[in-house]
């Protein structure tokens, strides 16, 4: 299979703090992994890491085999959801797709539209496309957030923590939107703490500790693996 991300023996540090310690990892088209470690492991490093937007010490980054130098060379290529959504809150729902569709990908205001409706469609908001983001409920306002990174038509999409600020019901809610997209085969890895909803839909579970892999397999193995780390780390969380 195609590998979409590639990362050869990664280090980051913040300063003195060693963050991610060493990681290697393939990501292949197609898998949906979910990325879990307790607070403060470094996943959102990582995930930054693989968006560019944080400068690694040690190792190599490729995105579609090629390597990643800074956030412009892979912008485009991987989409990102964050825990806060990240909306423009001047701009109406609508505007927040068609505006980066304009600036980033060039495409002109009317076939932006056009664009953005149907994506809007996509995630059960196409009636909200004239409201702005603060009339919108916290998962409304996650699944404009995930049409429009589905707007720049990436190759793989990073959650950070996309239900974390939700409630239950509305967690479900973008774990529906999440599912529909693992229907239509997106590569996407998924950073949370809802790890029954997470491995339900996901090929691959990657535990992360410390800034190092403890655990990459199938998320059927996840609860008996034998690793005193992910023992500690399941205990805690259920
Ligand atoms: P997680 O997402 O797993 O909770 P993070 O990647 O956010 O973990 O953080 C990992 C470690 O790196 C933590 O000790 C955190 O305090 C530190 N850290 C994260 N971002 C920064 C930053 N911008 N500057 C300094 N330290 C940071
Ligand atoms: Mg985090």
């Amino acid at each position: 299979m195609e590998s979409i991300i590639k990362l050869e023996n990664v280090h980051k540090s913040y300063d003195k703090l060693d963050v991610i310690k060493g990681i290697s990892l393939d990501i292949k088209k197609g898998e949906i992994i979910s990325l879990v470690g307790a607070s403060g492991s470094g996943k959102s490093t990582l995930v930054r890491c693989i968006n560019g937007i944080e400068k690694i010490q040690g190792g190599n980054i490729y995105v579609n085999n090629e390597k990643v130098n800074s956030h412009s060379s892979v912008a485009g290529k991987v989409g990102m959801v964050f825990q806060n959504f990240n909306l423009f809150p001047h701009y109406t729902v609508i505007n927040n797709i068609v505006n980066p569709l304009d600036n980033v990908r060039g495409i002109k205001k009317d076939k932006a539209k056009k664009i953005a409706k149907s994506l809007l469609e996509k995630v059960k908001l196409g009636d909200k496309a004239n409201y702005y983001p603060n009339e919108l409920s916290g998962g409304q306002k996650q699944r404009v957030a995930i049409a429009r990174a589905l707007s720049m038509e990436p190759d793989i999409i990073l959650f950070d923590e996309p239900t974390s600020s939700l409630d239950p019901q509305l967690s479900f809610e973008v774990f529906k939107t999440i599912k529909q997209l693992v229907e239509e085969g997106y590569t996407m890895v998924i950073v949370t703490h809802e790890i029954k909803m997470a491995l339900d839909i996901s090929t691959r579970v990657i535990f992360l500790d410390k800034g190092k892999i403890y655990f990459d397999g199938k998320p059927d193995e996840f609860y008996t693996h034998e690793s005193e780390r992910l023992k500690d780390f399941l205990e805690n969380i259920i």
